[in-house]
């Protein structure tokens, strides 16, 4: 369990702010809403895609030794018992038999011992209803095909790694890849969480960011042996959180401890994001060394080979995974964590609400204002906005004050206000506003794409 957090707890006050600004809503809300799932507006929407094209564009597009995929959400069900999942993807279950509610069994807001008489139910207070443990399969089932019978059974993948196993061959053949390299997904995946909750950081549908990195279990030096490929990827993508913008005294590895590592797996470390609160530091993304356990069971399973064939040495081996696997959804919530202050404005009595998001995330790079409704400002300022529209979302806004324009869009994490003035008129220069500084300097209208590309910098 995380200790408290000495960030403050700002969750309760994003959910507010994404619901009223269409960062996300709850799932079927009009009909009170489905069990943690969540829909993303259209704010939303641009950021958690912000966050996956920058996951892509370093795991996939900058990389020579990287190929990408697009995996079925269904697979065989025999990949569910390859992978273990059908047997062991479970958490032990209690029910409360006096208010019906289901809590994990090692929820540490259940007091004494589920089962035995002491134990109290965290929701109704009732003593001695809690059952024993059962375990609960996290996989959604469904049915393939006109005939619900056991034959007939799927599952809703509950990650997107094994989209990736079951292809290693036919993506090495393909693309001609040689040992090491790494095939990347992102994909939606699917749990039947127990206690799902904390708004989108644990949810029964979500988006997964993964890759598999498959090097050589013999590698010798110059080559990177395959410890030293999993050091090289933790660092690699901490490095990568760490340009997100999440600030490094909130980021931190955990490393699981040999009770902790599932059975095959020789290295695990988690990434964690301090999310304030009594939540504090949890886990947005884990790096593990999987050793050849995947490649292997499903070469049992399939009795298919899933072997490399290293031609220069006429030697044929499976490979070592290394993987690399990230939340989309719950780094967009650490993102947001991050990002949410309330401050203080100098010389003006109202405070303001931030999203201080780097500029590459934001999903509205630049609002434009025409300072009034006349004199020529909305003509020239439409002609800015749709000129900037063709490189990136713009929000043109004559609305209101110009001040509660600012702090409309300064509460989205819009990084550049853009106000068309009497002087722009004139000369043909706009102001630029700073959302963090507040500074303002006047571009020429015709220099302001490549004023605005500039400052939210490459896709990296
Ligand atoms: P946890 O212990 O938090 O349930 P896990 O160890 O089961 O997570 P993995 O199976 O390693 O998680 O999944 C990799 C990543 O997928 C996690 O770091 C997290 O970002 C994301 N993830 C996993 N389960 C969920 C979920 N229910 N909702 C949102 N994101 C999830």
């Amino acid at each position: 369990m995380a200790s408290v957090s000495t960030y403050p707890d700002v969750m309760d006050k994003l959910v507010s702010l994404a619901k009223r600004r269409g960062f996300i809503f709850q799932s079927s809300e009009i009909y009170g809403g489905t069990g943690s799932v969540w829909d993303y507006g259209p704010l939303g929407v641009e950021l958690k895609k912000n966050v996956k094209d920058r996951w892509w564009h370093a795991m996939v597009r900058a990389r020579d030794d990287i190929e990408g995929l697009d995996a079925a959400i269904l697979m065989h069900p025999r990949v569910w018992e390859a992978s273990g999942h059908v047997a062991t993807f479970t958490d032990p279950l209690v029910d409360c038999t006096n208010c019906k509610r289901r809590f994990r069994a090692d929820d540490p807001s259940i007091k004494g011992t589920p089962g035995q008489p002491d134990a109290q139910c965290p929701v109704c207070g009732a003593k001695g209803t809690l059952s024993n443990p059962r375990m609960f399969n996290l996989m959604f089932k469904t049915f393939m095909g006109p005939v619900e019978d056991s034959a007939a059974v799927v599952y809703l993948r509950p990650e997107t790694a094994q989209g990736i196993y079951v292809n290693f061959l036919n993506v090495q053949q393909s693309t001609r890849q040689k040992v090491p390299f790494g095939i990347a997904q992102i994909g939606k995946a699917f749990r039947n969480e127990i206690t799902p909750g904390n708004f989108i950081f644990r949810t029964r549908e979500f988006e997964q960011m993964e890759m598999q990195f498959f090097v050589d279990p013999e590698a010798k030096a110059p080559e990177r042996s395959d410890m030293e490929w999993f050091e090289y990827w933790k660092e690699q993508r901490l490095h990568w959180h760490l340009a997100l913008g999440l600030q490094p005294e909130r980021l931190q590895f955990h490393q699981h401890e040999s009770q902790e590592l599932a059975h095959y797996a020789r290295a695990a470390f988690d990434v964690q994001f301090d999310f304030g609160g009594s939540l504090g530091f949890q886990e947005i993304e884990g790096v593990h060394h999987r050793g050849d356990f995947d490649l292997t069971r499903h070469q049992q399973y399939s009795n298919k080979k899933l072997e490399y064939f290293d031609q220069p040495n006429n030697r044929r081996f499976v490979p070592y995974v290394i993987e690399t696997s990230a939340g989309a959804d719950r780094t967009a919530l650490a993102v947001l964590v991050n990002a949410y202050r309330e401050e203080e404005v100098p010389g003006e009595s109202e405070g303001r609400t931030v999203l201080g998001l780097a500029p590459a995330l934001a999903p509205i790079k630049a609002g434009v204002f025409p300072l009034v409704k006349k004199d020529g400002m909305p003509e020239m300022a439409t002609r800015v906005a749709n000129d900037l529209r063709r490189a990136f979302p713009v929000f043109y806004d004559d609305s209101g004050a110009i001040g509660r324009r600012y702090r409309r869009q300064d509460e989205v994490g819009t990084p550049f206000g853009i106000t068309i003035d009497g002087q722009s008129t004139q000369d043909g220069t706009v102001t630029v506003r700073d959302r963090d500084t507040l500074q303002q300097v006047r571009v020429a209208a015709d220099q302001l794409r490549g004023y605005i590309a500039d400052r939210i910098g490459p896709a990296e």
